[in-house]
């Protein structure tokens, strides 16, 4: 059976797509706690980031350190943080949070209420610098 992040992937079921590759697949966080929220996930199916076999994590942090250069190139913060969750999906994905400060990483925050066309927005400008930095 497919997770809904596999579905994701192969774009049965829509997102707001960053970056992909043969290996990995970036979109942008539904419930966002800063705006450019993005999840990097490998297409293998695991449901535990640290059961993934070697190759396939190394291939995940460096997709996710290209995301994450691509996020700070697009959207004004000190830094890109990371966290590993996995209590609602299971199937491994990384965090990217835009941070200006410790309170960006409160996952219990209200969730940022976006629009489409800036969910639009936001994607495509990380794009775009996707691979570029
Ligand atoms: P976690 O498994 O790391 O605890 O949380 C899963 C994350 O995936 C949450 O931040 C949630 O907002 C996000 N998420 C869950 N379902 C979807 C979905 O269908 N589309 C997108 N873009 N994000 C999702």
């Amino acid at each position: 059976m497919s997770t809904i992040f596999s579905k994701i992937a192969s774009g049965e079921i829509p997102s707001y797509k960053v970056a992909g590759d043969e290996c990995c697949y970036a979109f942008l966080d539904i419930n966002p706690i800063a705006k450019g929220h993005t999840l990097v996930i490998p297409r293998k199916e695991v449901d535990y980031l640290f059961d993934l076999d070697e190759k396939t994590l190394s291939n995940l942090w460096l997709f996710a350190q290209k995301t994450a250069k691509a996020i700070q190139a697009a959207v004004p913060c000190v830094r890109v943080g990371v966290a590993v969750l996995g209590l609602e999906v299971p199937h491994a994905h990384i965090h990217l949070i835009p941070l200006n400060s410790e309170a960006d990483v409160d996952f219990k925050k209200p969730k940022l209420e976006l629009t489409p066309s800036e969910f639009d927005a936001i994607a495509k400008a990380i794009g775009e610098k996707w691979g570029k930095v």
